[in-house]
């Protein structure tokens, strides 16, 4: 494999955003590791996308597990020495949206935040060494603009009466996990971004959403391959910029 050939990871793409943003940076001629959870299913996943011509490999990630992140990073780095692009996109909503917010579980909410924030931190901060190995690494924060506290505050936002709190607030840590990022990494040529992919018909509303699966990765797709001009710390969607 020539030593330009870029190299990417999206955890959680079994299915739906994820899978579709594999397809998509496969397209673009990147070597994509698609990771999953479980074994078989991961495999299934990338055998799926093999047979569409593409070049994807699975790895096996579950992002709240320390053990597992450390073997991925151990895989990537024996098998490509180098890892160019990553991207955040394995998530969860585990409450009950008919519940106010005061009614969540607690459970609910630290299950929330593993996953949603502390995952990220965690399998970003193992895979840093390896991204700053690339020529420009590119990280991509999978956010929802329910992670926005300019259009949670709006009344007229479409927003506005979707107050999942854990899910929500996961998102809003996350946002502010990507600006901390960036800021450390501003003078390297690794740009970190948060995306909201849009409300996306998947498992995760039941199928219920306003845009199909291929356009839903488009923003993590088009943030994963900005040139040197692109944008660091931002968050936006389909290119246009969302409140914070
Ligand atoms: P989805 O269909 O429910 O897929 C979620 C994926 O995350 C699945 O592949 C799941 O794997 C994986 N996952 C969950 N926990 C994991 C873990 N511990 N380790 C590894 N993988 C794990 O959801 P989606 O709609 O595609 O969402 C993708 C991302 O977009 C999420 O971060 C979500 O918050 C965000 N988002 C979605 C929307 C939307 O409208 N759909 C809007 C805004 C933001 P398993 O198959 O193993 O469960």
């Amino acid at each position: 494999m020539s030593t330009d050939q870029k190299i990417a990871l999206v955890t959680g793409a079994t299915r739906g955003i994820g899978l579709e943003t594999v397809r998509q940076l496969a397209q673009a001629n990147i070597v994509t590791l698609l990771a999953g959870r479980d074994a078989t299913r991961t495999k299934a996943a990338a055998d799926s996308l093999k047979a569409e011509g593409l070049t994807v490999e699975p790895i096996v990630l579950d992002v709240t597990r320390p053990d597992s992140i450390e073997h991925a990073v151990a895989e990537v780095q024996s098998r490509f020495g180098k890892l160019d692009i990553l991207v955040n996109n394995a998530g969860i909503m585990v409450e009950d949206p008919s519940k106010p917010p005061s009614q969540q579980s607690l459970k609910a909410w630290r299950e929330t935040f593993d996953t949603n924030l502390f995952a990220v931190v965690e399998v970003t901060n193992a895979f840093l060494p390896l991204l700053r190995k690339a020529p420009a690494a590119r990280i991509v924060n999978v956010s929802s603009q329910l992670g926005s506290f300019g259009l949670h505050v709006d009344p007229a936002s479409a927003i506005y009466n979707f107050k999942i709190p854990a899910y929500n607030a996961s998102k809003s840590a996350l946002n502010a996990w990507t600006i901390h990022l960036a800021y450390e990494l501003r003078d390297t040529p690794i740009k970190v971004n948060a995306i909201h992919p849009g409300y996306v018909k998947t498992e995760m509303n039941g199928g219920h959403g306003e845009i199909d699966i291929p356009t839903g990765a488009k923003s993590s797709v088009g943030m994963a391959l900005i040139d040197a001009d692109g944008p660091t710390g931002s968050f936006t969607y389909l290119g246009k910029t969302l409140p914070w």
